[in-house]
């Protein structure tokens, strides 16, 4: 029988549902699949993007981890496509490769003064939070004043834990590091930006809702934000979503204020102009411009120009993809280009698109970076139903056999992770949570983590 060596990049969601919708799959070949991450522990974004105080999805990992569990599935993490492995090695040692390796970056926000120091993107503060081991593990959380950019259910995680107090993040995963940060912040008042109205917001009603409850901060809405016009009116009547969001925002409206020692305000129609210099290279204040409806459902500047001072700056204006070496990519989109999930290269002669045969793409690096963890279950089927029926284009590796895989990896000299070393470092990670009445505390150096992970000398230490 026909067998499939299929090398799957990135051991986020997506790439872990495609393993688990391929061996479930009805087909006529039999598949072993090598699943390789960067990072020494899997689960993407769900790990290292999802927020800590999101107990209820970060729970996906169980069920994530029921598929690794099972055994079928080979892992190497601490493996880096691009440094430790290439496209060549690949071809010689499988039949066709799924690149899920997501997208980890901020997208740019092309105003004045966005470089000054103080000025950050919502990737890097949630890799901080979230305990990512290529990060710096100090983050300066010295302003009072905060503004967020986007109107996102990213913006709203950076706001809330921004906003909250880290007491109350202490029953969470967070690592000790992240705790003592944020118990030292200073921060009084959080102000998310937004360039349009109340209804054309893409956050959702349940993490909208969950700011409301944070103990000892006001929600401060503004009464001129709600000045709807025939568009906006239309949208609360016509979509559940935006009805619920109006509802939560106007029961805001009329709370009483004023005895929390935190706020966390709500700014919508407000475009930003740029970010002000205090006068030593640091963030110090942000000018935005004040939009108004244009009776389409989009807005269009008033020129009113407003001004307000800030210590620190967050962009959430999304994220983005990066490149990966040998394998094509969309500079616009961030993203692979592929139809349906069959990765297309353009040839440099006729500049036509044709598929790069054996190369697939699936998740957040297929599709952009839209769009939660249960799509990517969705995104996968349709590029595991492509590489089936691709049979007779796969690749024909000169070393198919499992082993030659492990070889190439130790004669260079990488300390890979596998699934028993996901076992030890979550042992590990719930052992100390447990020491302090706590579910889990993550470990962040990458060093240690691996040490941990294959039981070496340092980690007995730690
Ligand atoms: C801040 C934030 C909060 C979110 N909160 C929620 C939520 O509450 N609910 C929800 O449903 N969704 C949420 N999402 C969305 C969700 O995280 C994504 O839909 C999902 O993680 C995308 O899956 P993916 O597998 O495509 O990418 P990822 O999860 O990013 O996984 C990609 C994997 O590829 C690996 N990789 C990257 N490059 C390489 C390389 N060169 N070599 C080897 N490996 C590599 C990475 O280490 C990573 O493990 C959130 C996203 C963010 C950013």
């Amino acid at each position: 029988m026909t067998k499939l060596r299929l090398a799957i990049v990135g051991a986020g969601p997506a790439g872990i549902y495609a393993a688990d919708i391929l061996l479930k799959a009805e087909k006529s070949f039999d598949v072993s699949i090598d699943l390789f991450d960067a990072l020494p522990a899997p689960y993407g974004l769900v790990r290292y993007g999802v927020a800590p105080d999101h107990p209820r999805i970060k729970g996906i990992i169980n069920a994530l981890r029921e598929v690794l569990d099972r055994g079928d599935i080979r892992i190497f993490g601490n493996v880096k496509f691009g440094e430790d492995i290439t496209l060549e090695d690949l071809k010689r040692h499988y039949n066709a490769v799924i690149f899920a390796t997501g997208a980890v970056k901020d997208a740019d926000l092309s105003i004045p003064g966005i470089e000054l120091e103080g000025s950050y993107g919502a990737a890097e503060f949630v890799s901080w939070f979230d305990g990512h081991p290529d990060f710096p593990r100090e983050w300066p959380l010295e302003a009072r004043e905060v503004a967020v950019i986007g109107n996102g259910n990213v913006a709203l995680d950076v706001s809330r834990i921004l906003a909250k107090h880290a007491d109350d993040l202490l029953v969470t995963e967070i690592p000790d590091n992240v705790y003592a940060g944020l118990k030292e912040s200073p921060v009084t008042d959080v102000h998310v930006f937004g360039r349009r109205g109340p209804t054309s917001v893409k956050f959702t009603p349940l993490e909208l809702r969950e700011l409301g409850e944070l103990r000892d901060v006001d929600m401060i809405v503004y009464d001129e934000d709600f000045d709807y016009d025939d568009a906006a009116r239309a949208a609360v009547a016509g979509n559940k979503q935006v009805f619920v969001i109006d509802k939560v925002l106007n029961q805001w409206r009329q709370r009483e204020v004023g005895q929390a020692s935190r706020r966390l305000h709500l700014h919508f129609f407000a475009k930003p102009l740029e970010v002000l210099d205090d006068g030593n290279g640091h963030v110090g204040g942000f000018r935005f411009e004040r939009t108004a409806p244009d009776g389409e459902g989009g807005v269009v500047g008033t020129g009113e120009i407003r001004e307000i001072p800030i210590q620190a700056i967050y962009r959430a204006v999304g994220y983005f993809g990066s490149p990966l070496p040998g394998v094509p990519f969309d500079k616009k989109r961030g993203v692979i280009p592929n139809r349906e999930g069959q990765v297309l290269v353009k040839d440099p002669d006729t500049g036509h698109s044709q598929q790069m045969y054996g190369v697939y793409a699936t998740g957040w690096i297929k599709r952009g970076p839209v769009g939660l963890i249960g799509h990517t279950k969705s995104d996968a089927m349709e590029t595991v139903r492509h590489l089936i029926n691709d049979l007779g284009n796969w690749w024909t590796p000169e070393q198919p056999d499992e082993e030659s895989v492990v070889k190439m990896l130790d004669e260079r000299g990488i300390r890979y992770t596998d699934l028993d070393g996901w076992h030890n470092l979550d042992e590990h990670e719930k052992a100390l949570g447990e020491a302090q009445g706590r579910t889990r505390i993550k470990v962040v150096p990458r060093e240690e983590m691996v040490d941990i992970s294959t039981g070496t000398e340092a980690a007995a230490q730690a």
